[in-house]
């Protein structure tokens, strides 16, 4: 079993400028093929933006690679992207699924409240974020609702995948997002998602709970306790990217 880390956004803050982040989106060597988790820009957006993405990319500075999606990412790596059969989502937040419809016949995997908030009617400053053309392919999606395991102190549900995958519900940042914990040879590997912003000591609290949920505090302490988990959140530091290219 073998994950691989690549970064599928590139996202600078204008402000403070030395704030730079990489999107991790997962690849992973499964018994049921390749799964990705989450994707990043997809390569029509940047063929053909959304007002939500040209509004970031003034309020934020992107490279605006293609070669970022996950498509390209990919078949970098030497790996067929018709041979990604499954998609995990943390959320539906325009840059970690806009690249759903460069791989339409891959099965989606997403908490039932976040597919709820995201065909829901009701519009909120968040609910921008969810980009209706994602879905436009109509694939197959399989949604969870019903915790079933726990993971550590955690109230999970299990995703039908070898290696041991499972849905962390951290429910806040958007409606249904959850985090997403794999076992790995050694032990645990735990992708976060938006919900938190364990690695980042510089931004303010009452920011992070504003942005990124309730969770953050929970998750630093479950960082400290148990060193041996490896956590990830979605952005970044670019060294991360570099430290953890592949995880076995
Ligand atoms: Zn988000």
């Amino acid at each position: 079993m073998t994950i691989h880390l690549m970064n599928c956004f590139t996202d600078n803050a204008r402000w403070p400028s030395n704030m730079k982040t990489g999107m991790v989106c997962l690849l992973i060597e499964s018994e049921q093929g390749l799964i990705l988790v989450d994707t990043g820009l997809g390569t029509r957006d940047y063929s053909d933006p959304t007002w939500f993405t040209q509004f970031f990319r003034v309020i934020t500075v992107m490279p605006f690679d293609v070669n970022e999606a996950a498509l390209n990412r990919i078949r970098a790596l030497g790996f067929d992207p018709a041979d990604v059969k499954h998609i995990i989502l943390t959320h539906m937040h325009f840059d970690h699924c806009g690249g759903l419809p460069d791989f339409p016949h891959a099965q989606v995997h997403v908490h039932k409240r976040e597919y709820d908030a995201f065909t829901g009617k009701s519009f909120n400053w968040k609910n921008a974020a969810y980009i209706p053309r994602n879905l436009a392919h109509k694939p197959e999606l399989t949604l969870y609702e019903t915790i079933d395991s726990k993971w550590f102190d955690f109230d999970a549900i299990r995703l039908p995948f070898s290696p041991e995958i499972y849905f962390i519900p951290l429910f806040g940042h958007s409606a249904g997002h959850c985090g997403v914990v794999i076992k790995t040879n050694d032990g645990w590997f735990l992708h976060a998602g938006d919900s938190s912003a364990v690695y980042n000591d510089t931004t303010p609290k009452w920011l992070i709970h504003l942005v990124l949920g309730p969770h953050d505090a929970r998750l630093r302490k479950f960082k400290q306790d148990h060193p041996e988990v490896l956590i990830t959140n979605s952005h970044m530091f670019p060294e991360f990217f570099d430290q953890h290219s592949t995880i076995s």
